[in-house]
C-alpha cells in the first residue's frame, strides 16, 4: 500500500462502523489510525443500545413484581433506588469501553482523541495536528434532534436522560419512535407517571399497523399515557418543574421532558464541503453500494449516511468497506430484509415488509395473524395480547414479512430473519415443526389466513 501517505485508512469516529473498519482493515494489513472526540464506542456503546437496553431489563422487574403473586409469590418488590442502577451501569459502560480500546489497539489502530476534520481529501486535522491518508472514513454517527420552540433548552434528549441525577416523578416523551416508546417502558417501569406525546394518531409509524396497535395497546396497559395529536409547543421553568404548552393549547407539568424526536447525520464542522463530499436530503451523506462517497478515496457507514440507522447495520457496512478496501473482496453492501426491534414493553421483532408496504409495492398478499395471550401471563392474570404476523406474496408464496409483539420476540426474531432473508415461502415454514410450549410455534403453525 501506498506509503506516500502517513495511513493508508483515517477513520473519523470511534463508535460501531469506525471501529469496525478500522479492525478489519489493519488486519488486511493496512496502517490504521482512528480518531474519536468523545469516548470510543460510540452512541450504541456508550449512550444508546448498551446503556438503554440495561435500564430496560432494570425496568422490567415492575412487570415481574406484578406478576409473581399469581405464581404463589408474596411480598414481593421493594425500593428501587435509580443512583444505583446508574452507577452500575455507568460500571458496565467503562468495562466496555476498555474493552474497545483493547480492540484497538491489539489491532494495532492509532487511536488520536480528538475531533476530526477534514482539511482536503487526503487529509484530517486532529487538534491542529495534519495526518495524510490514502483513503478516509467518515464514520461520525447522528445526534439528537430537537424542534425549535420557546424553552427547548429545559428539555432533556436520551444522552441527558442516561445521566438524570434522580429518576423524575412526572416525564413527557415527546415523539413516538424507538427512542420514545422504549423510554416510555423504562420510566414507567421505573415508576415515574409517563406520558408520550405524538403529533399523528399513532405509535411507531413505519411499523406494521397491528405491531403498532398492539405495542400501543401494551404501553397503555403498563400505564403509559399516551396523548396523540399534540406535540409540546413551549416549555417554562415553574416552581413545581416545567410547564409545558401543547400544540392544542392545553398545558400540563413534568419534571422531566424528553424529546426523542429523531437524529441527524453529525455533519457540521466537518470540513464535507471543502472535500467535495455531497449530502443528500436531511444532510445525509450519499453514498453507493461501497460506501463511497461523491469523492473517490472518501467512505461514509454508519447514522451518518443515507441509509437505515442501526448498530449491526454499520457494523456490516464498516466490516464490507475494510474487506473490499483493503482485503481485494468484492463486497457491496445489502440492505433487504434489514431485521429489527424495538425494546419496548411489550417489545417488537420484526423483519421485511410490513402488510401496507407490501401492498403498496403491489403485491398480492396472505396476512397471517395470531393474537394470544402469552402463557406466562395466565396466572399472571395479565389481559395482554401477543401478536406474531406474516406477510406472504400469495402468488410465489414466499414470506415477505414478519413481525412479533410480546415476551422474548427480538430474540426470537433473529433466526425467523434468516428464513425471511433466504426467502423461504409459507410452505417451508409449514413444515417446520414447532418448538412446543413457547410463542414463536405460532409463527410455523398459522394455518388460516386472516385476509388477502
Ligand atoms: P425516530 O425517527 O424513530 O422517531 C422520531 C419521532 O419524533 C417520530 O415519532 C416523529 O414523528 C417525532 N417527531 C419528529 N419531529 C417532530 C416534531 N417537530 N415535533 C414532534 N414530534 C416530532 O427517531 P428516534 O429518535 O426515536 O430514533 C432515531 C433512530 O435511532 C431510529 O430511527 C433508529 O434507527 C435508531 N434507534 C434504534 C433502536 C433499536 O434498534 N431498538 C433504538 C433507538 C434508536 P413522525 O412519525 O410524525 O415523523
Amino acid at each position: 500500500m501506498s506509503k506516500q501517505y502517513d495511513y493508508d485508512l483515517f477513520v473519523i469516529g470511534a463508535g460501531s462502523g469506525g471501529v469496525r473498519a478500522s479492525r478489519i482493515a489493519a488486519g488486511h494489513g493496512a496502517r490504521v489510525a482512528i480518531c474519536e472526540e468523545s469516548r470510543v464506542g460510540g452512541t450504541c456503546v456508550i449512550r444508546g443500545c448498551v446503556p438503554k437496553k440495561l435500564l430496560v431489563f432494570a425496568s422490567q422487574f415492575a412487570e415481574s413484581f406484578a406478576d409473581a403473586p399469581g405464581y404463589g409469590w408474596s411480598e414481593v418488590g421493594g425500593r428501587f433506588d435509580w443512583a444505583s442502577l446508574i452507577a452500575a451501569k455507568d460500571r458496565e459502560i467503562d468495562r466496555l469501553n476498555q474493552i474497545y480500546l483493547r480492540l484497538l489497539s491489539n489491532a494495532g489502530v492509532e487511536l488520536h482523541e480528538g475531533r476530526g476534520r477534514l482539511v482536503d481529501a487526503h487529509i484530517v486535522e486532529v487538534n491542529g495536528q495534519h495526518y495524510t491518508a490514502d483513503k478516509i472514513l467518515i464514520a461520525v454517527g447522528g445526534r439528537p434532534w430537537v424542534p425549535d420552540i420557546p424553552g427547548k433548552e429545559l428539555g432533556i434528549t436520551s444522552d441527558e436522560a442516561f445521566h438524570l441525577d434522580r429518576l423524575p416523578e412526572r416525564v413527557l416523551i415527546a415523539g413516538a419512535g424507538y427512542i420514545a416508546v422504549e423510554f416510555a417502558g423504562i420510566f414507567n417501569g421505573l415508576g415515574s407517571d409517563t406520558t408520550l406525546a405524538y403529533r399523528r394518531d399513532l405509535i411507531l409509524r413505519g411499523f406494521d399497523d397491528d405491531v403498532r396497535r398492539v405495542v400501543q395497546d401494551g404501553l397503555r396497559n403498563r400505564g403509559v399515557a399516551i396523548a396523540y395529536h399534540r406535540a409540546p409547543a413551549r416549555l417554562e421553568q415553574v416552581d413545581g418543574g416545567i410547564r409545558v404548552t401543547f400544540s392544542d393549547d392545553s398545558v400540563a407539568e413534568y419534571d422531566a421532558v424528553m424529546f426523542a424526536t429523531g437524529r441527524v447525520p453529525y455533519v457540521w464542522d466537518l470540513g464535507l464541503e471543502q472535500a467535495g463530499v455531497h449530502l443528500g436530503p436531511g444532510n445525509r451523506i450519499e453514498v453507493d453500494d461501497y460506501s463511497r462517497t461523491s469523492v473517490e478515496n472518501i467512505f461514509a457507514v454508519g447514522d451518518v449516511t443515507d441509509r437505515i440507522a442501526l448498530t449491526p447495520v454499520a457494523l456490516m457496512e464498516g466490516h464490507a468497506f475494510a474487506d473490499t478496501e483493503f482485503g481485494g473482496q468484492d463486497r457491496p453492501v445489502s440492505h433487504e430484509n434489514t431485521p429489527a426491534a424495538v425494546f419496548s414493553q411489550p417489545p417488537v421483532g420484526t423483519v421485511g415488509l410490513s402488510e401496507s408496504e407490501a401492498r403498496e409495492a403491489g403485491y398480492a398478499v396472505k396476512i397471517f395473524r395470531s393474537e394470544f395471550t402469552p402463557m406466562k401471563y395466565t396466572l399472571a392474570g395479565r389481559q395482554e395480547k401477543a401478536l406474531m404476523k406474516l406477510v406472504v406474496d400469495a402468488d410465489t408464496d414466499r414470506v415477505l414479512g414478519c413481525h412479533a409483539v410480546g415476551p422474548d420476540t427480538p430474540e426470537m426474531l433473529q433466526g425467523f430473519a434468516v428464513a425471511v432473508r433466504a426467502g423461504l415461502t409459507k410452505a417451508q415454514f409449514d413444515q417446520t415443526i414447532g418448538i412446543h410450549p413457547t410463542a414463536a410455534e405460532e409463527l410455523v403453525t398459522m394455518r388460516q389466513p386472516v385476509s388477502s
